[in-house]
């Protein structure tokens, strides 16, 4: 399966840092994976602009669950697909835990983010806590479930498995607890969704860096990578993506 790399470039980025993505260019000409840049709402514009003619694509960090309406502050898938947005994050843990947002709220705007033809990265990932209570595997299947709506096809859909004790910390899981709940989330959505569950990437993220991402997508079931930290500069980013061949 072609790999995914995703860039997560939170809340950081001002208008300076479209260098960034120009130096990112310049880099990646030849890759042979899907490179996705989601920077902040405010430079969606001009970094759709800014990746015009080369192989990078742009994505979003959130969207609305509704088009239109008295939602003051919020932005729409719609607005996104109209500015050239191909691809969204949804249920991030961040926005799971500081904005509340449960699974409900995740599978209305993965949802929304099909209706706008856009395609859902939808996170999931269990807690340092879950973990060692060892319900990691029920708690990813909790999410997944109640987060991939009904009808999703690999067309629209991409997962991230995002331990959250392991995103921005530099603890990554042992490559046996990686392949574990990879191959949990592949029998998952093979269950959901039928022989096209086998074509939906599954992403990793947490602490993911160009020194480790070869040995992170040589494992079974891992078709690229979510990347925070690491996507904010271009020279460490194109390192994680030259090791996705
Ligand atoms: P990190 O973040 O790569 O900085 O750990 C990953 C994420 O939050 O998507």
């Amino acid at each position: 399966m072609r790999r995914l790399i995703a860039g997560n470039w939170k809340m950081n980025g001002l208008i300076s840092s479209q260098a960034e993505i120009e130096a990112l260019k310049g880099l990646t000409g030849g890759a042979t994976c899907d490179i996705v840049v989601c920077p902040p709402f405010t430079l969606i514009d001009r970094a759709v602009e800014a990746v015009k003619g080369s192989n990078l694509v742009i994505g979003a960090q959130d969207c609305h669950a509704q088009s239109s309406g008295a939602h003051t502050g919020e932005i729409s898938a719609e607005m996104l697909a109209d500015l050239g947005v191909r691809y969204v994050i949804l249920g991030h843990s961040e926005r799971r835990v500081l904005n509340g947002e449960d699974d409900e709220i995740v599978m209305g705007k993965a949802l929304a983010a099909h209706r706008a033809g856009l395609i859902s990265i939808v996170c999931v990932g269990e807690t340092r806590h879950e973990r060692d209570e060892a319900r990691a595997l029920e708690v990813v299947g909790e999410q997944l479930r109640g987060s991939v709506p009904e009808g999703a096809t690999s067309r629209h859909l991409v997962i991230a498995y995002e331990p959250v004790w392991a995103i921005g910390t530099g603890l990554v899981p042992t490559s046996e607890q990686i392949e574990e709940v990879h191959a949990a989330i592949r029998q998952m959505l093979k269950e959901r969704l039928g022989d096209d569950g086998h074509l939906v990437k599954i992403l990793y993220g947490g602490s993911v860096k160009a020194s480790n991402a070869a040995v992170i997508f040589g494992l079974r079931n891992v078709d690229g990578a979510l990347v925070g930290g690491a996507s904010l500069k271009a020279s460490e980013f194109a390192g994680i993506i030259s090791a996705a061949v």
